[in-house]
């Protein structure tokens, strides 16, 4: 089963969702490999490339640093999301954590075949395992740098997931219609029906 909810539609959403696990549970990155496993199921880095890093996180130390700088860039992505939405600026702190993860940046482009014609994907070489968390501060550096982009909060109460609505309309409210959206006609209708 997919681990991940992906619902999010944008990498640094999705990486704040795992915050979020419906079990209660501390959320969906508990691990060094889960984080691997992340950064393989959303495209962020190539099935060779997260062979790299599982390489690199071999010993305990290794996979304790990495789990601890991703966890830190979540924290940091999530502020910054959340500043967005507020039309705040962003703190100095998630700044600073953003910048050091793209300071880290050793990538370059490269061509590759796509729907019958060609895109240009992002490699990354992988000599520290931190660089595989590079995609991810790129994405949330871009939208903090895109004024107005369109990133929110799940309406649903007491859900705190993000997404980018890139829909026509831009009113998705909802993380998933079949979770918040219909808890939050199930309590209107209830209201409703106490009204009467
Ligand atoms: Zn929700």
């Amino acid at each position: 089963m997919e681990p991940f909810a992906r619902i999010g539609n944008n990498l640094s959403a999705d990486f704040v969702n795992t915050f979020v696990s419906f079990d209660g549970d501390g959320g969906t990155l508990r691990s060094a490999s889960d984080v691997v496993r992340f950064l393989v199921t959303t495209g962020a880095i190539a099935a060779a490339e997260a062979e790299r890093v599982r390489d690199k996180l071999r010993e305990d130390v290794a996979a304790e640093r990495f789990l601890a700088t991703a966890l830190e860039l979540r924290t940091a992505v999530r502020a910054a999301l959340t500043a967005i939405e507020r039309h705040e600026p962003i703190g100095d702190g998630p700044l600073a954590a953003i910048n050091a993860v793209l300071a880290a940046d050793a990538g370059f482009e490269q061509l590759a075949p796509r729907d019958g014609g060609y895109h240009v994907a992002r490699r990354y070489m992988i000599d520290d395992a931190a660089i595989a968390l590079v995609p991810i501060a790129r994405d949330i550096a871009l939208l903090i740098a895109t004024p107005g982009a369109p990133v929110r909060q799940c309406a649903g109460e007491g859900c705190v997931r993000h997404f980018y609505d890139d829909s026509r309309t831009g009113r998705r409210r909802w993380c998933e219609m079949a979770i918040c959206g219909n808890r939050a006609k199930a309590s209107a209708f209830a209201k409703r029906q106490r009204a009467k």
